[in-house]
């Protein structure tokens, strides 16, 4: 049976399509148990698959851990870490969140502010994070951009105590939590000697391996223009997917879109030219936060950053002109009915 597990990643929510009932093992030809968890939490639709002997007990472990992980990082749910971690200006951080503490300041730098993990006072100030959208006023939203200086948040990596250094910051971890919990589930899947598993949280994906067939797994990129074609398909096996798109979230005023990814600089929606960028990578933290910034850096910053750092991830650019550009590690795993560019490393 050929086996075909398409995951359409379409604004905040993934279609994960295909066969799954009788997967066989190729070597073997005996049946392989599978489990998929389909779950809510951070505030978007999520499924877990594992194949396996102890499939249902991977699964079972992945949804605790979503919603635990949920209970802890997400700004959204009253009495989280991270909540009261803004409400009180410091806190004693977990080994999760020191975690996404210690990636999103790296980040940050790295990235020279594209990602700033204190960017929350002016994501309340759109109404992105309460869904009452509106658009701030110009003095105001100057002050939450100057409150939004991660260079003030005073952060001890061995303790996990950390403190802001101005009254009102808060952090937020939206551009990079999914991919961390999708890298925390291929985790629990190792451990329960699963070998073949895909996650998609909010269309994020994630898998384990190749399929049980031995094939790569197959993930469609959608097209942000259209809720259902895609741009693309990728194959991959033990990869993060990641992407960042303006269409995800977003609200129209006056005829105008204002969408959820920030420009720190600014405190409006970052417009770099970017319609998505999509980030594959071993590791699905840094993915996450890496599509969130490229999208902030637009296409020259992000072309010269992928330069220097190619040895750690790939992308797939898709530009406000609809130009698709694919950097040349994964030109043979991306099939795309469009012209694509391949970019090549600069000497
Ligand atoms: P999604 O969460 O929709 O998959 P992203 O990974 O790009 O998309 O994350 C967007 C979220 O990241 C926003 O909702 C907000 O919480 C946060 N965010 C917005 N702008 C920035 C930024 N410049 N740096 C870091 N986080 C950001
Ligand atoms: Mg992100």
């Amino acid at each position: 049976m050929n086996r075909l597990i398409t995951v359409i990643i379409i604004a905040g929510i993934t279609f994960c399509c295909g066969c799954r009932e009788n997967p066989k093992s190729k070597d073997t030809d005996v049946e392989l148990k599978s489990s998929t968890k389909e779950i809510f939490a951070m505030d978007t639709y999520m499924t877990v698959t594992a194949y396996g002997e102890n499939a249902d007990k991977a699964a079972e472990q992945a949804e605790n851990r979503i919603h635990e992980l949920d209970a802890e990082l997400s700004t959204g749910i009253e009495d989280s870490l991270i909540a009261v971690l803004n409400k009180k200006g410091s806190a004693e951080l977990t080994k999760d969140a020191a975690y996404l503490m210690k990636c999103s300041l790296e980040l940050w730098k790295k990235t020279d502010g594209a990602f700033n993990p204190a960017i929350y006072p002016v994501m309340e100030e759109w109404g992105f994070t309460t869904k009452e959208y509106k658009i701030p006023d110009n003095d105001i939203l100057r002050q939450k951009v100057q409150l939004s200086d991660a260079s003030k948040i005073k952060f001890d990596e061995n303790s996990g105590r950390t403190e802001f250094e101005i009254d009102g910051m808060k952090v937020d971890f939206g551009g990079i939590a999914k991919g961390y919990t999708s890298s925390e589930i291929m985790h629990i899947f190792e451990e329960n000697g699963i070998t073949s598993g895909i996650v998609s949280l909010g269309g994020n994906v994630q898998v384990l391996g190749s399929k049980t067939d031995g094939s790569p797994w197959r993930v469609a990129i959608q097209n942000p223009n259209d809720d259902d074609s895609y741009i693309g398909i990728l194959e991959i096996k033990d990869k993060a997917v990641i992407t960042s798109g303006s269409y995800e979230r977003y609200f129209i005023e006056d005829g105008k879109t204002y969408h959820h990814i920030i420009n720190p600089d600014t405190g409006y929606p970052a417009e770099s030219g970017l319609k998505s960028v999509t980030i594959v990578s071993d590791d699905g933290t840094l993915a996450d936060g890496l599509s969130t910034s490229l999208f902030v850096m637009g296409f020259d910053k992000a072309k010269l950053f992928w330069s220097d750092n190619s040895d750690k991830f790939d992308a797939i650019l898709l530009t406000d002109e609809e130009k698709l550009y694919v950097t040349e590690g994964i030109t043979d795993s991306f099939d795309s009915d469009m012209d694509m560019t391949i970019i090549e490393k600069e000497d």
